[in-house]
């Protein structure tokens, strides 16, 4: 068998799709966000990366960056061990206490990232109460699709953001079987935020234990950053609520908060929480002051709400369409693979522009888009500078579309 023969084929057909993966090569300037250095020869030295999920820059935060040295010379690189044997670092507690009161839970549960917090959470919950029933929104990540089939749990459909299909999906459900309810807040490709209090209030009279996943909005929303749950005053009335610090935190690490009988349920069986090095003890530590910051802090929340409502004033004002939601996320769609490839190299060789072109499997086919995510540390200039490429772009395609 040539192997090798196997996987160049499947190879080529991605890239006769579209879709193949091609990275950028970076390196982030520590205080001078969003800018990187740029390592493909046929772009600026120096790009504007505009598609970054450190949705505050909190990634060079001197505060978090500080913190994170100091572990370090407390601690040294690495946390030694799994969470059991001998990796449970003083930073690690310290910052399960931060999250659980971030979130207004008794309790939380740390781990290396938040695709494994979703598929360790969701895989454990699902194998280990019997006859669980995994209602999952359609859009669900793909943290959350793994671990559900994981668990073997059987899984229902339900349709995104439709807290009536909820209700008839769960109806369908025999009575006394447990039930999940498995949704996100802040869903990243649409930029759409779920129908929160419905879908709660749909979960309770079905006795449905909710499951939210809060990575796109912790951080962001709530008057401490504590997400849409926070916001809506709703926290206390979701069973488990799941988040990042790889994203608005700046860091990298994902968690569970909810009863402590619950996180200790899903630390005392979850694979994927067992088996695995702990999380380093600078990395717990920096994660814990960006959140504690980002909780006394509102300067950061406001000037993002900010620069996100002006750049999708100025593309109304120039007229290239965007889609419109209540988040922080401003997709523009192109509908095909290879546009939105070619637009994302235009932009970074031509303009020092970085967007990610974002193709299938990410989203699906023919809803291929660049996604912007403007950040506090993005200045007017930055954005009139991404306004100006994108109105030269839209209007060549125009003129090349006129003489096609
Ligand atoms: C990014 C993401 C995750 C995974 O979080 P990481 O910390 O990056 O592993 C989970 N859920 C959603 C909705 C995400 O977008």
């Amino acid at each position: 068998m040539d192997f090798d023969y196997l996987f160049l084929n499947q190879l080529d057909s991605l890239r006769e799709e579209g879709n193949y993966r091609i990275f950028a090569e970076l390196e982030r300037k520590s205080g001078l966000f969003p800018k990187a250095k740029c390592y493909d020869d046929e772009a600026p030295n120096e790009v504007t990366v505009w598609c970054s999920n450190d949705y505050l820059g909190m990634g060079q935060n001197p505060k978090v960056t500080q913190a994170m040295k100091d572990a370090i010379d407390l601690c040294g690189a690495g946390a030694g061990g799994t969470r059991n044997i001998s990796g449970t670092n003083h930073a690690h507690k310290l910052l399960e206490l931060e999250l659980a009161d971030l979130h207004g839970k008794e309790s939380a549960l740390l781990f290396t990232s938040g695709y494994v917090s979703n598929w360790a959470a969701l895989s454990t919950l699902g194998s280990r109460i019997p006859d669980a029933v995994i209602l999952s929104d359609e859009l669900n990540h793909a943290s959350m699709i793994e671990g559900i089939r994981h668990s073997r749990a059987t899984k229902v459909i339900w349709k995104h953001n439709d807290p009536e299909d909820l209700d008839r999906k769960l109806t369908a459900v025999p009575a006394n079987a447990p039930k999940i309810v498995a949704f996100e807040s802040v869903y990243s490709m649409d930029g759409d935020i779920c129908p929160l209090a419905e879908i709660v209030e749909v979960a309770e009279k079905h006795n449905a234990m909710t499951y939210l996943d809060e990575v796109h909005a912790v951080g962001l929303y709530g008057p401490h950053g504590g997400g849409v749950s926070e916001r809506e005053g709703l926290a206390d009335r979701i069973t488990l609520i799941e988040g990042t610090l790889g994203k608005a935190f700046g860091v990298v690490g994902g968690y569970i908060t909810g009863s402590t009988a619950l996180c200790d349920f899903i630390r005392s069986f979850a694979s994927g929480f067992i088996f695995t090095t702990a999380l380093p003890p600078s990395v717990a530590a920096a994660a814990r002051t960006s959140i504690q910051h980002l909780k006394e802090s509102n300067v950061e929340r406001k000037l993002h709400r900010e620069r996100v409502e002006y750049l999708r004033y100025r593309l109304n004002q120039e007229g290239i369409p965007h889609m419109d939601n209540p988040s922080h996320i401003i997709p523009v769609m192109i509908k095909d693979p290879v546009k939105c490839r070619m637009l994302s190299d235009y932009l970074m060789r031509e303009w020092g522009i970085y967007v990610q072109p974002i193709n299938y499997p990410t989203v699906p086919k023919g809803t291929e888009r660049l996604r912007f995510t403007p950040s506090p540390l993005h200045s007017l200039d930055d954005i009139e500078h991404l306004v100006l490429a994108l109105k030269t772009l839209w209007r060549q395609c125009a003129v090349s579309q006129a003489v096609a």
